[in-house]
């Protein structure tokens, strides 16, 4: 089969590999539809993963059919419909079991694809612990809002569950690409105040209000702690949700926000965004109160496996809101995910997410 890979860094091409073959608890699926992420820019330019030497097949945002299933797998059969989340950890490790099941058997390991074994930008592709990793797409679902969810919509949303934010806190979130908007939607869903949505695309500001947002911020017209502390009275916000930027916007989060404020993450630093510090994030001394602020700063992989996906379809079903309206590019046929994935990588400026159909 083919699929397309990270060859070495800087370098992605098609290749040949074998259709891979179910174990026990895994699945075999044929991905129906596919997007890029700009973490696979940050991976495959960006110096963000180090596969030692390993071709790998890219791609983590899939929905598709089960092809086959292990003979362990109780919930799933060929022919299902399913929503594949970006995040499908070992559920068994020691860290699931703690909580983080992001950080299964090593730093990150529930991000198993690309990282550990091949993505799904191919014929077919293998998840494992299926019963624990897949979920149903309903029906009645489009393919675009399913599609969202396995990555944009979870990290958005943990984004502002990870910023603890309370009702009628004022919350800023930076940066309103996919991930960013979706912090938007997810801090309107946990009862925010005031939203300031920092970006400057036009669409992505649309859709930032249609989401939730209160106020607009533009990062290229002035300094964004100015910006909001003058909208605050000089206080700042209760919580950040950082979805862009480099080290220095990391440092802004810190000087917009009070004191016991949390700055939540969820940004991939890859070198090019922290290029300007090195490897060090800097905290701001005086914002953070020579170390005493009681400012909380968070650092989250996206939420993965079958029942946050699960809960993620229930907001949708239930229309709070309508992921679907990222999707701002459409292609069709697997050798698109190419374009795609170089449409991610020049972000022209009506760009939100492109989507790839799969027959
Ligand atoms: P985009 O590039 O589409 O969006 C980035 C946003 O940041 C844009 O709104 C952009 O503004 C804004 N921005 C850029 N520079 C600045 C600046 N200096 N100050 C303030 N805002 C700025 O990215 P995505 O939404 O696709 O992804 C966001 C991040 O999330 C990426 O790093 C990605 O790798 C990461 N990610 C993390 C995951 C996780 O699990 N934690 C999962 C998936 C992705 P403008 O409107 O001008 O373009
Ligand atoms: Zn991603």
């Amino acid at each position: 089969m083919k699929g397309f890979a990270m060859t070495a860094p800087n370098k992605v091409e098609w290749i040949e590999k074998e259709k891979p073959k179910a174990g026990p608890k895994d699945a075999i699926i044929k991905p129906t539809a596919l997007a890029p992420c700009s973490s696979d820019i940050h991976t495959v330019w960006e110096g963000g993963l180090d596969l030692q030497g390993e071709i790998r097949i890219l791609g983590h945002e899939a929905i598709g059919i089960v092809d086959s299933v292990g003979s362990e797998v109780k919930d799933f059969k060929p022919g299902d419909k399913v929503i594949v989340p970006a995040i499908t950890p070992n559920w068994s490790a020691k860290a699931s079991q703690c909580g983080f099941h992001q950080h299964a058997d090593c730093l990150l390991g529930g991000y198993q694809f690309t990282f550990v074994r091949d993505g799904s930008m191919s014929e077919y592709f293998l998840v494992n612990d299926a019963d624990a990793n897949l979920a149903i797409q309903p029906d009645e679902m489009s393919d675009e809002s399913a599609l969202m969810l396995t990555d944009m919509v979870t990290t958005g949303f943990s984004g502002a569950e990870n910023a603890n934010i309370q009702i009628g806190d004022n919350v800023a979130v930076i940066g309103i690409g996919p991930v960013g908007l979706n912090a938007v939607a997810g801090a309107e869903l946990r009862g925010a105040g005031r939203i300031f949505a920092v970006g400057s695309r036009p669409d992505c500001i649309n859709i930032a209000k249609k989401y939730g947002a209160t106020d607009i911020v533009n990062y290229r017209e002035g300094d964004i702690v100015e910006q909001i502390l003058a909208e605050t009275n000089g206080v700042g916000v209760d919580a950040v949700v950082l979805a862009g930027g480099n080290a220095e916007t990391f440092a802004q989060a810190i000087q917009m926000t009070k004191p016991g404020s949390t700055i939540s993450n969820i940004n991939y630093f890859g070198t090019q965004n922290y290029k300007n510090a090195g490897d060090i994030l800097p905290i701001p001394r005086d914002a953070w109160g020579a170390g005493m602020a009681h400012k909380t700063v968070v650092g989250g992989l996206c939420p993965g496996g079958r029942v946050r996906m699960e809960k993620l379809v229930n907001v949708v079903e239930s229309g709070r809101f309508d992921p679907g309206l990222l999707i701002t590019h459409r292609f069709k046929g697997l050798e698109k995910v190419e374009d795609a994935l170089y449409l991610m990588k020049d972000k022209p400026r009506d760009l939100i997410k492109p989507m790839v159909k799969i027959d």
